[in-house]
């Protein structure tokens, strides 16, 4: 399937002032985007919406967000459906809509076995097996960030430590060394420094830690590997999943795994989005329902 064009977009700061706000915000930008790309509310079939998890995809409410201020148990679709005229909205987690954005249009197209880990201010991911997407018993299977890679390390913002998100997404790596971006530590590993250089190889031992468990555990043919972190240092994101894989895993499922770039870059939350609500409407979302 060719990937979607996109014909109008719109960026807003989230409100901190509540969900209530963060819903009329939401509907104002999509009404907005509509209008820049000459369209009506009326032409449109289906939304798709993004949120960070845990979240009820099929009921489309969200369990609790950390970072959206007073959403817990908010029942996100039926809110943004109802400020949208009763449009239907289809909420899922924002890295369940870039799984299926790489499964129908990106790196993962045609695979069965596959793992999308994004590394970026968060690190997150969905698993998909056997041709479908592993959800869990709720629905909140894939949290790939807080799967603890080390028996000590910084306190997780999730309450456990050890994660492989406390070690390796930009927002910790960057808190860890003082700076407002993860790019500043990098760029002060390369240039020598020595507590930058320690931060960057324990970000790659706990990727190296993460994709050797994944590989073991999963036999996937494919770890798909996104996010702005990724996408601007993929030696250091990339490579050490390789090589700990090369190094560590059992034979088999090293040698049938392959560690690839995403391939639908910085947009790939509007068009998963869009992809996962095409697909719906189209009666071929039971892999990923
Ligand atoms: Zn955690």
């Amino acid at each position: 399937m060719p990937i979607p064009r996109i014909v109008g977009r719109d960026t807003r700061r989230t409100p901190r002032t509540g969900p209530d706000d963060i819903v009329s915000e939401l509907a104002s930008s999509a009404r907005a985007s509509l209008e820049r790309s000459g369209c009506a509310l009326g032409d449109v079939a289906l939304a798709g919406c993004s949120a960070p998890g845990p979240l009820d995809f099929r009921r489309g409410i969200v369990h609790e967000a950390p970072n959206l201020v007073g959403m817990i148990e908010f029942p996100l679709a039926g809110r943004v459906s109802a400020a949208l005229g009763g449009l239907t909205v289809f909420v899922d987690h924002d890295t369940a809509m870039a799984a299926i954005g790489e499964a129908i249009a990106g790196a993962a197209v045609g695979v069965a076995d596959f793992v999308y880990i994004t590394v970026s201010t968060g690190l997150g991911g969905k698993i998909v097996s056997g041709g479908r997407m592993l959800r869990g018993a709720r629905g909140t299977a894939g949290e790939l960030g807080h799967f603890p890679v080390a028996f000590e390390g910084p306190a997780c913002g999730c309450g456990s430590f050890g994660c492989a998100e406390s070690f390796a997404a930009g927002r910790n790596l960057a808190q860890q060394f003082g700076v407002a971006d993860a790019e500043r530590v990098y760029a002060a590993a390369a240039a020598g420094d020595d507590r930058a250089r320690s931060l960057v190889e324990r970000a790659e031992a706990a990727l190296g830690n993460l994709a050797v468990g994944l590989a073991n555990a999963l036999n996937p043919s494919l770890i798909v590997v996104g996010g702005s972190v990724a996408e601007h240092q993929p030696t250091h994101v990339l490579e050490p999943m390789r090589r700990a894989i090369e190094a560590r895993a059992f034979r088999v499922p090293a040698a049938s795994v392959t560690v690839v770039p995403a391939a639908l870059g910085a947009d790939v939350g509007l068009l998963g989005s869009v992809l996962a609500a095409r697909e719906r409407a189209a009666g071929r979302g039971e892999w990923f329902l």
